[in-house]
């Protein structure tokens, strides 16, 4: 084995939170040095990559997941305006990395798309109602417009209401200033300003296995897949975003905060449209109400995407049963996840979400004929030969410990920080990449106290994020 390398700060994984958290640490402290390890050939490869996840820009514009509804007929709204808030600093970030000639123009990984919410039926209408109502008072939803008009509709989702039976009632609201961000290219671009940082390295193909501590560091073992050879590197303080292998990762830190966690993946596919036509045609993220049963970040959505310069179409996501925890994993992932510390709460989570397991296995089971009759509800008209099958990113969902025995799956991240904040990871899987800004100020703030605190670093924060000074 090599000799021992020495670095500030170690992230595991180049996806978008180690990019963002990169960026920020090169912003507020550029002396660190900082050294990151990814084990495939290429940065944002897994969930960040473009066609693995909605690139929705997570805004809570137009997912109704985030409003649920209450008994007596209100909407809570607080989960939509605050990823509002969240997606808001993320703009914010991008605008002045854009401005400063750190990312390339913003065209080449965000563009403006509405963001659309649409349902049928009295039930679902008087719901879109209420949640208007109640969203208009915030001034972040200020410019959302409501509509019961079928031709106010069609003017702005043609697709969806072509061939639709004029009887049903119908309903939309719409964000014209909505997004779709290529996560992939943001992160790629992101890791490409990095590295003409003097004491910033990225090294592709280069595995983390194990991490244990060495006195007030870190030692972190790393193999270079593409020459078999392996060393190990001192750290001071680590992040772990390894995505579906966060978890795992964590656990071999051996710090108290990683017990009782378990993980549950859920894969996704989309259908994507072949035929320009269609595809010029509708110009929209459109989101629905989800299938009973099914988890939240299943809510289908008919999306227009901007992948570089091409304009493109998907819908879905329909969420499967796998066992690997990454695209690139193994299949063995689900059963190594599970041991001593975790078994009892991933049984009772198991037990607890039977209707959610029927579903991912329905779901993985359903026929081309069924995807296409599911996505005739968005786009009644769709042709069979437009649609073809693309295979989305996985999502690693947290079990964790009620401390009672049981377990609770999660549908939300988490930041796991240790006591003396020498290490974080991020687990969970949405909202992810849209707040990435926010939740990486949340591992600053909690792993590096005395910065965060610091004039210095306010000084240099109001900066980068005048809003939030
Ligand atoms: C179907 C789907 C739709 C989604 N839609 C949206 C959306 O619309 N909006 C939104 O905001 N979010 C969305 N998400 C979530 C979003 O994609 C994730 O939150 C985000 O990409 C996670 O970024 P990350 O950097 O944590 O992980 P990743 O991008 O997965 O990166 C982790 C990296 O770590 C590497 N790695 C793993 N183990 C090791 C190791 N031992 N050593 C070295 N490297 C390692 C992996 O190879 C990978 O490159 C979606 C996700 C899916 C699956």
């Amino acid at each position: 084995m090599a000799e021992d390398g020495e670095c500030d700060v170690a992230l595991i994984g180049a996806g978008i939170m180690s990019a963002t958290l990169g960026t920020l640490l090169g912003k507020l402290e550029p002396t660190l040095r900082v050294e990151a390890f990814e084990r495939l050939d290429r940065a944002a490869a897994e969930s960040s990559d473009a066609w693995n996840n909605a690139g929705t820009g997570h805004a809570g514009y137009c997912e109704l997941n985030y409003t649920p509804p209450g008994a007596d007929g209100s909407v809570d709204c607080t989960k939509a305006i605050q990823i509002a808030d969240q997606f808001a600093t993320s703009l914010e970030l991008w605008r002045g990395l854009v401005a400063c000639g750190d990312l390339p123009a913003a065209g080449s990984f965000v563009r403006e798309v509405p963001h659309l919410s649409f349902v049928e039926g009295a039930g679902d209408v008087a719901f879109l109602r209420a949640r208007a109502r109640q969203l208009c008072r915030s001034p972040r939803f200020a410019a959302l417009e409501y509509s019961e008009d079928p031709e106010q509709i069609a003017a702005w989702i043609p697709l969806v209401m072509d061939g639709r039976d004029r009887g049903t009632p119908v309903a939309a609201t719409r964000m014209a200033h909505g997004t779709d961000v290529n996560f992939g290219a943001l992160t790629r671009s992101m890791f490409t300003t990095l590295a003409t940082q003097p004491g910033f390295e990225l090294h592709l193909n280069h595995e983390v296995g194990d991490l244990h501590r060495d006195g007030d560091r870190w030692r972190i073992e790393v193999r270079d897949l593409a020459s078999g050879d392996e060393r190990s590197v001192r750290a001071r303080f680590v992040f772990i975003g390894a995505g579906g292998y966060s978890l795992s990762l964590l656990e071999r830190t051996g710090i108290p905060e990683a017990r009782g966690y378990g993980a549950f993946p859920v894969s996704g596919q989309w259908l994507r449209c072949t035929n320009r036509d269609v595809i010029a045609r509708h110009h929209a993220k459109v989101s629905g109400q989800a299938a009973v049963g099914a988890p939240p970040m299943s809510v289908p959505h008919l999306d227009t995407r901007w992948i570089g310069d091409t304009q493109e179409l998907l819908f879905g996501p329909y969420a499967g049963f796998t066992t690997k925890f990454l695209k690139r994993g193994s299949a063995l992932d689900l059963l190594r996840s599970i041991g001593v510390h975790n078994l009892r709460a991933v049984l009772s989570a198991g037990l607890e979400n039977l209707d959610l397991t029927r579903y991912l296995v329905g779901q993985a089971m359903l026929s081309t004929e069924e995807r296409l009759a599911l996505l005739r509800r968005y786009c009644p008209r769709a042709n069979d030969d437009h649609w073809e099958v693309q295979v989305a990113g996985l999502r690693v969902q947290i079990i964790k410990s009620d401390g009672d025995g049981g377990g609770d799956l999660k549908f939300g991240t988490e930041v796991v920080t240790s006591a003396d904040g020498s290490v974080a990871a991020l687990l969970g899987a949405s909202p992810g990449a849209s707040t990435a800004v926010s939740i990486m100020l949340e591992v600053l703030a909690r792993c590096f106290p005395a910065g965060w605190a610091s004039p210095l670093w306010r000084e240099r924060l109001a900066k980068l994020l005048p809003s939030l000074a």
